[in-house]
């Protein structure tokens, strides 16, 4: 059997490898090569600065970040192997697992797995997008909102929903006017997000419109400057004014691979057992972005990485413990063949 556990990577694989390699459990992490898009280390990969992480006060490249995370992670023993996992059997234990390109092959085992395959933020593809993708067009209002190019400039924020309207209200501490683009006539938010959103004095709400087509500098690393775009009603385009554009249309997380195996809700968020990292099954352990729909920042998931490691340690020491017991037969002819009643508390 490979090693004991086998997790991914980014923010949430790394902590928990860390726990679990200084646990002397010998973590073996599948680190993905360009994992459903993104490079191994996860989405910190694709931003600049990080200056929400604790303990940089300067704040910290994303690229850099996840490199310590990565010598952090090996230092300790953890084996780092850059391969996408790409199928499972989680129908016993030891569980099976194949990467990428590899799947006709025997499979690899492990007792224990934590995913941590995160969740990448939807994007519209719209004609312009990619050309000033991080110039002024991003998918996270929180990490980038803060940086020069917004401060006293008009940005714009396509959702309706309550990431939407958070969003739109934190931008407004940096932007000189919030524009939110809504595809249909009303707010999907929440009453009290959606009432706070529809008060604010620098938000103007634009219902049934889409964005279109964004344009701005021609030059290379040229910034965003203009947004097309179209009301779905009237068939009217316009173009508007946008120095940031911020994609708040729901995220995708990364359980495709995963073929339906592991609980998710209506979405593909694996469904943890609240404030743990427990999935439907026994052994699969669940960190980070993949179970989060709600926060989703660097700092949560590398938490829940370490609730993973520390959860699955304990299982792995408990399972250790039953084999080593000795079978009590007094224990077991007393039964008479009956089930005992189950306590979780002999207390009670
Ligand atoms: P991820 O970082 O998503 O990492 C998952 C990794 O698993 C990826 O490398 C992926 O390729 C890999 N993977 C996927 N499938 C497989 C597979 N089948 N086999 C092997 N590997 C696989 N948060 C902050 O707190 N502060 C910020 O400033 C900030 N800035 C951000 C800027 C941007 C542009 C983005 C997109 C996000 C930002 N975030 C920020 C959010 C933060 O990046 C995420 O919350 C965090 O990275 C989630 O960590 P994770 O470990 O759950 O997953
Ligand atoms: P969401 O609720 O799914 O909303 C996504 C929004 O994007 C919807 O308004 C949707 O429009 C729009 N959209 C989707 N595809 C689009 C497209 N192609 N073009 C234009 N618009 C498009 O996602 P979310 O806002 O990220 O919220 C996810 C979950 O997290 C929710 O349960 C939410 O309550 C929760 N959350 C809560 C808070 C909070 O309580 N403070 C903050 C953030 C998130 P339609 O409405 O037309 O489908």
């Amino acid at each position: 059997m490979h090693s004991k556990v086998v997790s991914k990577s980014g923010p949430a694989a790394h902590t928990a490898a860390i726990y679990l390699a200084r646990a002397e459990l010998k973590p073996v992490m599948y680190e993905g090569n360009m994992a459903n898009g993104i490079a191994a280390g996860g989405q910190l990969t694709t931003t600049t600065d990080v200056e929400n992480f604790p303990g940089f006060p300067a704040g910290i490249g994303g690229q850099e970040l996840m490199e310590q995370m990565r010598a952090q992670s090996e230092r300790f023993g953890t084996e780092i192997i850059t391969e996408t996992v790409s199928k499972v059997d989680l129908s016993s234990r030891p569980f099976k697992y194949w990467i990428e390109d590899e799947e006709d092959a025997a499979p690899n085992t492990a007792s224990t797995i934590i995913i941590a395959t995160g969740a990448s933020a939807r994007r519209l593809d719209l004609p312009g997008e990619e050309k000033y993708w991080q110039n002024g067009i991003s998918a996270c209002a929180v990490c980038d909102g803060a940086v020069p190019i917004f401060r006293n400039k008009p940005l714009v924020v396509i959702g309706g929903g309550d990431s939407a309207a958070e969003e739109a209200i934190f931008l407004t501490k940096y932007a000189s006017k919030v524009t939110v683009l809504v595809r249909k006539d009303k707010l999907r938010a929440s009453s009290i997000m959606a009432k706070r959103l529809t008060a604010h004095p620098k938000v103007e709400i634009m219902y049934n419109t889409v964005a279109t087509e964004c344009k701005g500098d021609p030059e290379k690393n040229g910034l965003l400057r203009t947004l097309a775009i179209q009301n779905v009603v009237t068939g009217e385009t316009t173009d508007i004014d946008a120095n940031g554009l911020f994609y708040a249309v729901g995220h995708v997380p990364a359980t495709k691979w995963l073929h339906g195996q592991v609980l998710t809700d209506e979405e593909g968020y694996i469904k943890t057992q609240p404030g743990t990292s427990l999935t439907n099954i026994e052994g699969v352990f669940a960190a980070g972005d993949v179970q989060d729909r709600k926060y989703r920042q660097a700092i949560t998931s590398a938490g829940s990485g370490c609730i993973a490691a520390l959860e699955c340690e304990k299982l792995l020491a408990e399972e250790e413990e039953a084999e080593d017991a000795p079978v009590v037969e007094a224990e077991k002819s007393n039964t008479n063949g009956a089930v005992p009643e189950y306590k979780s508390n002999p207390m009670i």
